[in-house]
């Protein structure tokens, strides 16, 4: 048995508690995050007993936010980006600006030099990568418009503060007052300019290679193993390929890891691959999201409540409720709907890992009091543990029916209308196999109702006078749309069995005697689903099977039928 083992330590008592204590908060009805959070505070240096190494658990979390941009990358071409820039441009930096004075404010309220105050204020400007993408994740926002402004705008925010990062020590001479309150260096402008001017040069020549070159070699190179056939190979080179080119990026060119993995994301993005690629790298990128949240709890001391309370509340407002506004008023000033700014403001009312590291860095240049990152860390942990309560606020505010609100009709993911549909059929998930079943109802003259999340698939069933409701099906609000009560059947004809399952029992508990039709993809999934109320579970492959038997006896009759084991049959 070996002696020191801080890392798998960490790890195993990170991912062990935060699943222990995100099943308990799953079950209270509040957001695992909460449950993650907690399980950081307990085993971090605020809290007595077990104490599990910080510096590690945070250094693996860079992981996760690497694997997460990576994984947004793939769904966001330079088209995507250059589209939203008019709005994400403007948007980051003056919220940036606004966020920054407003920290002043408060840091001058507390007595702290200008230096402090910028510091400060910098640090809660930012939001955090990994909360954003999670919560846009978990809403299906990600290629929404709303999704994309929200992504470019985090785009331009991580840029601006590898600046600010470059550009602290330059200027901590200048910012930091000595006893008499006068500066301890002059400004130098020269050396100022020069390291704005190989800041941006080492930035614009990594984005430079990753257009011209990254995107001829990643694809070609992932091509290449995937055209050999071997699976674990396929594995092994989209995550060389997601953490190279983030720890390349960083440590070459001095870009952050999250924009490096993003950028080896959007080379891809174009490529037949990258959902293959996406799907490969999930478990892992979940995994190390979560240990995000224990290192951010972690990172926590709960004293800091008692002992600067009102600071503490001051810091909490600016993040949540002074950003979020600057953050709506630009983007409405921008003609963008409602809804769409306050999807944004909600996503970047926190902070995250910048805030930290821009924290860390003031306080060992002597900018930023010890009482500034005790504030900055409590008001990161304290927003992340309010996002998911802003989501569901806004998500009461969207879901409303608004009649008179027609600047809506910009926005892909429309308000929630309950249908007016009864003995209808349900048909959840309007892809290869949904579309084929509503084509049938279609020629039948069978009325019936689609339920779908794929901003592009819904302006096609509108385009086709198709009824659908909007969202994700799994959610109550979504379903509850629907008429379970009048409907005459439901068919569930989505891939993820999972979330199918979360479907099948939410309607079977509004309807008792509602035929269920469901899709399944193995059998454990067919008694999943059949335990929670589907009446009849198809099961894919299964299906496939039986189709190619079909074919090979009626191509080949007599060596078919010798040769041919009977199908399973189907389950119900
Ligand atoms: P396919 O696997 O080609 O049959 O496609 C499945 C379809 O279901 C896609 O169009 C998805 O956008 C849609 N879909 C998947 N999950 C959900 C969900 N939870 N709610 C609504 N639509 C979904």
């Amino acid at each position: 048995m070996p002696h020191s083992t801080p890392l798998i330590t960490t790890i195993v008592i990170g991912i062990g508690l935060a699943f222990i204590l995100g099943v308990i908060a799953q079950k209270l009805r509040v957001s695992p995050l909460v449950g993650y959070l907690l399980a950081g505070v307990i085993v971090g240096p605020g809290t007595p007993g077990f104490v599990a190494d910080t510096a590690l658990a945070t250094e693996l979390s860079e992981i996760g936010v690497i694997l997460l941009m990576f994984g947004v990358g793939l769904h966001f071409s330079p088209k995507d980006l250059l589209a939203v820039k008019a709005i994400a441009i403007p948007g980051a930096l003056g919220q940036i600006g606004l966020a920054t004075a407003m920290g002043v404010g408060l840091a001058w309220g507390l007595g702290w030099s200008l230096g402090a105050g910028l510091v400060f204020g910098l640090a809660l400007s930012v939001a955090s990568t990994v909360v954003l993408l999670r919560a846009l994740q978990e809403r299906r926002l990600l290629e929404t418009e709303r999704g994309r402004i929200a992504i470019g705008w985090l785009v331009v925010e991580d840029l601006a503060m590898v600046l600010a990062l470059v550009l602290l020590p330059t200027l901590a001479g200048l910012l930091r007052p000595d006893a008499a309150g006068e500066p301890v260096a002059a400004l130098d402008s020269r050396a100022l300019l020069m390291t704005i001017g190989l800041t941006l040069g080492k930035v614009t020549a990594f984005v430079v290679l990753m257009l011209v070159v990254g995107r001829r070699v990643i694809p070609w190179l992932l091509h290449y193993v995937a055209h050999t056939g071997n699976r674990e190979l396929f594995r092994l080179a989209v995550l060389a390929v997601a953490l190279g080119v983030a720890f390349g990026a960083a440590t070459l060119f001095g870009v952050s890891f999250a924009l490096g993995a993003f950028f080896a994301g959007m080379v891809l993005s174009g490529s037949d691959l990258s959902h293959r690629a996406a799907e490969e790298s999930l478990p892992l990128r979940d995994a190390f999201a979560v240990l995000f949240f224990v290192a951010v709890g972690m990172l926590f001391d709960p004293m800091v409540l008692i002992s600067h309370p009102l600071p503490v509340l001051a810091t909490v407002f600016i993040i949540l409720i002074g950003k979020s506004v600057v953050a709506y008023v630009i983007v409405r000033l921008f003609g963008h709907p409602r809804d769409t700014a306050l999807t944004i403001a909600a996503s970047l009312a926190q902070v995250g890992e910048f805030s930290f590291i821009l924290a860390a860095l003031g306080l060992s240049l002597g900018l930023l009091p010890r009482e500034g990152q005790d504030l900055i860390l409590a008001g990161a942990i304290l927003s992340i543990l309010a996002n998911p309560f802003c989501f569901t606020l806004l998500d009461r505010f969207v879901a409303r029916p608004k009649a008179e609100d027609t600047s809506n009709r910009v926005d892909p993911t429309p308000a929630l209308v309950p249908t007016s549909l009864s003995n209808h059929v349900i048909v959840v998930g309007y892809g290869r196999v949904g579309s084929l079943v509503g084509e049938a109802f279609r020629r039948q003259n069978q009325p019936f109702l689609v339920m779908e999340d794929n901003p592009g698939r819904l302006e096609a069933l509108k385009a086709d006078g198709v009824e659908a409701l909007p969202g994700n099906a799994a959610s109550a609000d979504v379903l509850g749309a629907a008429n379970l009560q009048g409907a005459s059947c439901l068919l569930v004809a989505i891939p993820n069995a999972f979330e199918a399952g979360q479907i099948v029992a939410q309607a079977r508990k509004a309807n008792p005697t509602l035929h269920i039709i469901a899709r399944a993809h193995t059998d454990a999934e067919v008694t999943h689903l059949t335990e929670l109320g589907a009446s009849t579970v198809i099961m894919g492959e299964r299906e496939i099977a039986k189709g190619m038997i079909a074919h090979l006896l009626a191509t080949a009759p007599t060596q078919a039928a010798e040769a041919a084991p009977q199908p399973a049959p189907v389950a119900s």
